[in-house]
């Protein structure tokens, strides 16, 4: 790495992705490639000599953009954004640049002490109870994402409960895990990979009359049923903004029924959890006292890219006993003191990035009023569309919108008008023809969701470029598209 060079290069590089952000509203938001598409154009074998960094831009911008779902575009709406900033940039080439592998303390004291101070930041600002502070015996620590806090928290719990139990692997059987059907899938996998069988995960059903959170009796009559069977309660997954329709678990009342049977409860606030950072939002949070884990991922609605996911325990002994290792490698005195923080054992890798950097660069480049902003203007955007839907009878908003996601579908009434006989039949059909219909314009991209047999098409506001104008531009379309449909079906 010659310094000179890699400044030259470098420059090229950030022109680039300025370019990119200029023109991102000229390419489809979602690629229209077909698979195997690069394959074609690409060479069978990487290259001999080195290619000068102008040709190899140039192949990007001719194959790859043309491959690429732009998920910073501001007509992006599916899934839950990522969305990026320039601070977090900024934040990832230091990272990058300075490219070190923090496992324990010693090999970079700045990596380590940083991501105590940014996690003691946020704790602060989503005022997280002082037991999950490093003050008390808690602590938070960043992962690549909720997946990898929920096998971390699981596989903690898990040891925790064996050890409680005096229990042999073999009653591995008989843990139980319980979450809604609402809970991200990805605890699924999750549990599969801690060993807990698929017969032990009680997803729990939910109900659109209860806005799809999670049922406390539902809740205590499974762990009682489990209880009288002799299987052992081990872990609840409540979830404040489902992936769904970003409903809230009742997390007090939730959690004081997993205290009754010493469950681990984890609160997974992946999307929403950005939100308690605005006063307004804070009340949502109620009842996390009650958890013994919480996590958000800032790598969605918080200026930050991936991969960055927060995870605040109460007692970090429940991490360090299931997750340590202690190889005569990595030996030094800081950890022999104990009084260091060594991350590799709050995790499942050894090898770790500096991602507190990103985060600390994007909480001081905006600052928590600026990331306030940020979210408040999201929400207002989502308001005003939810309200425009709502008033309009050819479509129904099918659960209230908590933040800045709105789920709605062309209204089972509108549909009967068209002589169908089976209103939510025909209803889920125009919905899912009205998503393909405006996706395939490439301006914007949503994605749906299925709950009760109810299609929903879900508007996830929240990608940084994304302005009055892009909502507008949106609602125009969803009516004019959704008028062309019923009209057609009419006829
Ligand atoms: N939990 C919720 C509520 C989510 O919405 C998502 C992703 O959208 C996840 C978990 C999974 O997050 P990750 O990709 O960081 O594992």
């Amino acid at each position: 790495l010659e310094p000179e060079e890699f400044r030259r290069q470098a420059h090229l590089v950030v022109d680039f992705i300025a370019d990119y952000y200029s023109n991102i509203e000229k390419y489809p938001v979602c690629s229209q490639v077909e698979p195997g598409y690069l394959t074609k154009s690409m060479p069978k074998s990487a290259p001999l000599k080195p290619e000068p960094i102008e040709t190899i831009l140039q192949d990007v911008q001719k194959h790859i953009i043309p491959g690429i779902t732009h998920w910073q575009s501001p007509g992006f709406f599916g899934y839950f954004q990522t969305n990026a900033s320039t601070g977090n940039f900024l934040g990832e080439m230091l990272l990058t640049g300075f490219n070190t592998v923090g496992f324990n303390w010693l090999a970079s004291p700045a990596a380590t002490e940083l991501e105590m101070i940014v996690t003691e930041w946020i704790l602060d600002l989503l005022q997280l109870p002082k037991s999950f502070s490093f003050s008390s015996n808690g602590g938070g620590v960043i992962h690549g994402s909720t997946c990898e806090s929920f096998v971390c928290t699981l596989i903690a719990a898990r040891e925790k409960k064996l050890k409680q139990y005096g229990a042999e692997r073999g009653d591995l059987c008989k843990l139980v895990v319980y979450c809604s059907d609402q809970t991200h899938f990805s605890l699924q996998k999750a549990c599969q990979v801690v060993g807990i069988s698929p017969n032990n995960v009680r997803s729990i059903q939910t109900k659109k009359s209860a806005n799809f959170q999670l049922s406390p009796d539902a809740l205590l009559t499974a762990i009682e049923s489990d209880v009288r069977a002799g299987l052992i309660p081990l872990y609840l997954c409540l979830t404040l903004g489902t992936t769904p329709t970003t409903a809230v678990d009742p997390l007090l009342i939730l959690s004081e029924i997993a205290q009754r049977y010493h469950i681990w409860t984890h609160v997974d606030a992946a999307y929403a959890g950005s939100a308690c950072i605005c006063p307004e939002f804070r009340h949502f949070l109620d009842g996390v006292e009650g958890a013994t884990s919480f996590s958000f991922n800032p790598h969605k609605w918080f200026l930050t890219t991936l991969d960055c996911c927060c995870l605040w325990v109460k007692d970090q002994t429940d991490l360090t006993n299931a997750l340590s290792n202690d190889p005569e490698l990595l030996k030094n005195k800081a950890s022999d003191t104990k009084q260091v923080v060594d991350y590799k054992n709050w995790q499942i890798a050894l090898s770790r990035r500096f991602r507190a950097m990103k985060l600390w660069m994007v909480l001081r480049s905006y600052g928590v009023i600026g990331l306030q902003q940020v979210i408040r203007k999201h929400v207002k955007l989502a308001q005003r569309l939810e309200a425009q839907l709502s008033a309009d009878s050819n479509f129904e908003v099918v659960v209230p919108r908590n933040f800045a996601t709105v789920c709605f579908r062309v209204s089972p009434l509108m549909a009967l008008t068209t002589g169908s006989t089976n209103e939510d039949d025909l209803a889920n059909h125009l919905t899912r023809t009205l998503l393909e219909s405006l996706n395939e314009t490439g301006l914007v991209y949503m994605t749906h969701a299925v709950m009760e047999g109810i299609y929903v098409i879900r508007v996830a506001i929240g990608a940084t470029l994304t302005d009055d104008k892009h909502v507008n531009m949106l609602w125009d379309m969803i009516q004019d598209h959704a008028s062309g449909l019923l009209a057609k079906y009419a006829e």
